[in-house]
């Protein structure tokens, strides 16, 4: 036996040793969830019936994912030639970055934003160039403009954006497209149902515009893991050479066609969240909480120096939210999903113990 213990491991690259753990709270989520700004409730039936269909046969062979991928680009009025079917968008936002990104190029990100477009990028040899959005979290679209370099070779937008809920807007998505000709503009549409505008219309158009939407968020299918992204057919091959051929499993590819047929359970949730939203903001301003105006299925509050125990509290009253203080720029600041009207009533309920509890918002005077 060769001594083990005294063998020295092998070390990953440099760029992996610097990267920080990325721990998102996914333990003990037996409460209302509204910290992970899912679909708060269920998906459509038809997918049920679905997974029940699901044969043992079925189980043994390789997901194809081709055929589904032809009934998904339909569905978005494009050829599927234009569409790559990913596990999740996450999947999606590192093939991406694994296919554009080498050493000596720059990441533009608008920040605050989604976390794992700097964990991804963290992972290359390209370097991430955050810009800062203003106090508004209004789209820093001016900074965006004068932040890009012949270096730049991705700038990577979610819209609306997470966690503060605001948007660019499309004559700002194509200028940009336009004055970084050489990079790839990602508009990562991952909360598109709730807001309604998009650019994927635009992808046939653009040479480097590439689109991501998820499964993960109004269809309510977070556990199966589907994303896409959408782009010129050009841009789409060399993410496909990156892309594993069997990393979208057969139940989520048995799920996709009946959630996407079942347009009334979807129009259902969306409706019922944005209506939801509204009684969540007239809440929030009755309590006196600041708040940013949103346009998707989450709302960022200022909590100031009491947002861990304001978190604590929620939970204790049954509610799960997220503390963004971590964020740039959200310093003392919650973001809270939004659910159906009944789930909202009750974190309702629960806010205004909570403000009360910490003299915060109106109780305060
Ligand atoms: N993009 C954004 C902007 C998100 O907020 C999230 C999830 N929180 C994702 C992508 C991840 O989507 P998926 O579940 O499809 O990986």
């Amino acid at each position: 036996m060769p001594d083990f213990v005294t063998a020295v491991q092998p070390t990953p690259r440099a760029r992996v040793q610097a990267m920080k753990e990325y721990h998102p709270p996914l333990g003990s989520r037996d409460a209302l969830r509204l910290d992970f700004n899912e679909n708060t409730l269920a998906c459509s039936p038809k997918v049920r019936e679905a997974l029940a269909r699901i044969s043992t046969g079925q189980l043994t062979r390789y997901p194809e994912r081709e055929p589904v991928e032809a009934i998904v680009a339909d569905e978005l009025c494009l050829d599927a030639s234009h569409v790559a079917l990913t596990n999740g968008v996450d999947e999606a936002i590192h093939v991406l970055f694994e296919t554009f990104l080498e050493g000596g190029d720059e990441l533009l990100l608008p920040v605050p934003t989604y976390t794992m477009y700097e964990v991804y990028a963290s992972a290359t040899d390209a370097t991430v160039v955050p810009v800062l959005a203003a106090d508004d979290l209004q789209f820093p679209f001016e900074r965006l403009l004068a932040g890009i370099t012949p270096r730049t070779k991705i700038i990577a937008i979610a819209n609306p954006n997470s966690p503060s809920g605001t948007v660019a807007a499309r004559a700002q998505l194509i200028e940009l497209t336009r004055r970084a000709p050489h990079a790839v503009v990602l508009v990562d549409e991952a909360y598109f149902h709730f807001y309604g505008e998009t650019v994927i219309d635009l992808i046939d158009k653009i040479p480097n515009l590439i689109v991501a939407r998820t499964f993960s968020k109004a269809y309510g299918l977070a556990g199966l893991r589907l994303g896409l992204l959408a782009g010129p057919v050009e841009l789409v091959r060399w993410i496909r050479r990156v892309l594993s051929p069997y990393s979208v499993n057969s139940l989520a590819l048995a799920c996709l066609p009946p959630a996407l047929e079942d347009r009334d359970y979807l129009n259902w949730y969306v409706g019922e969240v944005l209506s939801a939203r509204a009684d969540f903001e007239a809440a929030m301003d009755a309590a006196g909480l600041r708040r940013w105006p949103s346009r998707a299925n989450f709302i960022l509050i200022d909590v100031g120096p009491q947002h861990a125990e304001f978190v604590r509290l929620m939970r204790a009253a049954g509610v799960l939210v997220r503390d963004r203080s971590n964020d740039p720029g959200c310093d003392g600041r919650v973001r809270i999903t939004i659910g159906t009207r009944e789930q909202m009533q009750q974190a309702i309920v629960a806010l205004n113990q909570t403000v009360s509890a910490l003299s915060l918002g109106v109780s305060a005077q």
